[in-house]
């Protein structure tokens, strides 16, 4: 993306002071697992005096991505930039196990292209429905394969009409229209959350704003996060070309989408990242830029706005669950926070270690789902000694991830840490739904009933 690594990795002043704030550190107590570990191998590779041998490569791989060292760094390393540049390297002359290439190129084969995912969405909703899961679960195969048994678990719950279900392309403003903003439909999102886009339209007509949109593929966060940076440029391209498709549409400029809304974190830092992932792309760098340039997370749009829809009440205790991606990838905490606290009678909670990614780090829960489960049962824990009746988080495999580790209960959560934090909250329910904060201001706009027990997905 031309930056220069050695450049990038001299930043780094080995204070430490990044080492608490990083998951997998905590998990490992190994420094080689830590940011500033990583860094130091990621240096010796490209000075020379390394190869980039398993260990290095395996050290550097389990890397979550979570950025939470960047939001710690005093002397504002970019360790963003760091392992986005420097994992092409790893995906290029690092020969993974078969096992693991074939499992990789599974998941990329499926996860970037929505209809693909909606004929697996097809296959998913016959495997619950027609004993399969059952027979699978007792054959021990999850077992065995605990990459197809993570994939299993974390399986959206789904039905064939709202996989295939679509959003209009043009949705118009209730009363005076105040902006004209267009919708990343995320790729996930679309087939497995259509219920968060529809909420997230409503709410912004409801709030005065057109909503366009365009036909659209995937905006390459999870091709890029894990090293695949031609992929990633190429989805970008598109991604560009189909929203300034939709502007010209509207007035012929390009220019009149006032805003790109997107409302997944993962794919929201990436989309702000375009400037710079096609800088050295004459056609597009510039295009890029003023792209990039109006990307913003839900909450970001909806605080700008004075908010005309009336709120209605909603009596319920929400714990917010920061995703890496918005927290650390974008700086978005205060917005979320600010749109839930608008609602009458809702009562926020914050979990300790707020800080801490849930283990999901786009497919990082799926290829490594062993240290994915230590943090997802530790983020778990901690989340239901605040005693919610609702979680809210703005990614969707957050949302997965807790929902997964708060379903099974508090007795079987004795992570890494022991369960003290659980025992402290007793179990007082069955389970806690994980839902989009934008669902909740939907509901309360609605003026709907959120019962907790109705929304379980
Ligand atoms: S990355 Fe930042 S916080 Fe971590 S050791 Fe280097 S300078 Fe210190
Ligand atoms: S991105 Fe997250 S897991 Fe990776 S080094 Fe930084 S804090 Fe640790």
């Amino acid at each position: 993306m031309g930056a220069n690594l050695n450049d990038l990795t001299s930043d780094c002043v080995h204070c430490g002071f990044c080492l608490p704030a990083c998951p997998t550190y905590a998990l490992s107590g190994d420094e080689n697992d830590s940011p500033r570990g990583r860094i130091h191998l990621m240096r010796q590779v490209i000075t020379g005096q390394a190869d980039l041998d398993t260990a290095v490569a395996e050290h550097v791989d389990s890397c979550l991505g979570c950025l939470s060292c960047v939001s710690a760094c005093p002397s504002g390393v970019q360790y963003d930039r760091i392992i986005e540049e420097f994992r092409p390297q790893i995906e290029q002359t690092y020969a993974e196990p078969r096992g693991d290439r074939l499992f990789r190129r599974l998941v990329f084969a499926l996860f970037p292209h929505p209809l693909r995912l909606r004929i697996a969405a097809l296959g998913a909703v016959a495997y619950r429905r027609t004993g399969g899961a059952a027979l699978v679960r007792s054959s021990g195969l999850l077992r065995r394969f605990p990459r197809l048994g993570a994939m299993e678990a974390l399986m959206p719950p789904t039905t064939v009409r709202k996989a295939w279900r679509s959003q209009p392309a043009h949705n118009p403003a209730r009363g005076e229209r105040r902006r004209t903003v267009g919708l990343i439909a995320g790729c996930v999102q679309r087939v497995f959350f259509g219920d968060v886009n529809a909420a997230t339209v409503r709410v912004l007509q409801a709030e005065g704003c057109d909503v366009e949109i365009p036909a659209q593929g995937c905006c390459g966060a999870l091709s890029l996060h894990a090293g695949r940076e031609d992929e990633a440029k190429r989805y970008a391209r598109r991604m560009i070309d189909a929203f300034e498709r939709a502007g010209e549409d509207r007035d012929g400029g390009g220019n009149a989408l006032d805003a790109i809304v997107v409302n997944v974190a993962g794919c929201g830092s990436t989309l702000k990242e375009y400037g710079t992932l096609l800088a050295d792309d004459p056609a597009y760098a510039e295009r890029a830029a003023a792209f990039a340039a109006r990307v913003r997370d839900v909450s970001e749009v909806l605080t700008d706005l004075e908010p005309v829809a009336e709120r209605h009440p909603v009596p319920a205790r929400v714990a917010y669950h920061d995703a890496c991606h918005l927290a650390h990838g974008q700086g978005v905490r205060a917005q979320p926070r600010a749109l839930l606290a608008g609602v009458p009678d809702l009562k926020i909670l914050e979990p300790a270690e707020a800080a801490f990614c849930c283990g999901s780090a786009g497919i990082h829960n799926l290829v490594r789902p062993a240290a994915a489960e230590q943090l997802g049962r530790r983020k778990a824990e901690r989340i239901r000694a605040t005693d919610p009746d609702l979680v809210a988080t703005g990614n969707p495999g957050c949302l997965l991830q807790i929902q997964r580790y708060l379903d099974e209960g508090p007795e079987s959560s004795a992570g890494p840490e022991g369960s003290g934090a659980a025992q402290a909250a007793g179990s007082p329910k069955e389970s806690v739904p994980v839902v989009h904060p934008i669902e909740i201001i939907d509901a309360s706009i609605r003026g709907l009933r959120l019962n907790p027990r109705r929304i379980r997905r």
